[in-house]
């Protein structure tokens, strides 16, 4: 199953992500996790992009196609992936369309976590406060500049996979359990159909 999770950042991506790659043996790739593990490593990427991360920015589409491209054809990817936190631009998905199309592979479905926008401030704040892994981008600035970037930039498109028949929405804003099994019904839903 090849799966991406779209939502602004707060939604529970990652939480969810954890949950599916339990349920379903796939693999979750995060681009923002992968890039923060560049910055700890001190790669030539990491030190590329780790002034980009800490302002709530993107990085440029070309770097993260590529990380995607060389990640999803890896051997633990051979179950099938849940995309957290890409595509995050129309290019990047014009981007991924040809990737998997040139690879043969085809995507199951696009999960939308639909969240009420005002109470995200208060959940990343608390991920801050409860994490043992410091991130440099969980501050009421960098926040607000992420979801003015993921408004403009990542938001349209909640309409693109519309269009094409892939998106299903779930309400992100119930408990995990409950978001969990919205998105196990909406999965299964898909495979009767
Ligand atoms: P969030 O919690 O905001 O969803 P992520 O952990 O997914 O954040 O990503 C953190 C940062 O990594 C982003 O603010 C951005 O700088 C960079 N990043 C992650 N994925 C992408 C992407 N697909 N395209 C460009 N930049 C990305």
């Amino acid at each position: 199953m090849r799966l991406i999770l779209l939502g602004p950042p707060g939604a529970g991506k990652g939480t969810q992500a954890s949950l599916l790659v339990e349920n379903y043996g796939i693999k979750q790739l995060s681009t923002g996790e992968m890039l923060r593990a560049a910055v700890a490593a001190e790669t030539e990427v990491g030190l590329q992009v780790k002034s980009v991360l800490e302002n709530g920015e993107l990085v440029s589409d070309e770097l993260i196609v590529s990380l995607i491209a060389d990640r999803i054809e890896q051997p633990d990817c051979a179950n099938g992936f849940i995309l957290d936190g890409f595509p995050r631009t129309i290019a990047q998905a014009d981007s991924l369309e040809a990737l998997l199309f040139s690879k043969n592979m085809k995507l199951d479905a696009v999960i939308q976590l639909d969240v009420d926008e005002g109470k995200l401030l208060d959940r990343i704040e608390k991920r801050a406060r409860e994490s043992s892994e410091v991130r440099s981008d969980d501050n009421a600035e960098a926040l607000k500049k992420r979801l003015a970037v993921y408004n403009e930039q990542t938001a349209p498109l909640i309409h693109y996979y519309s269009e094409k028949g892939a998106l299903k929405a779930v309400d992100g804003m119930a408990s995990v359990e409950k978001v969990a099994s919205s998105i196990d019904a909406v999965l299964k839903a898909g495979s009767l159909a």
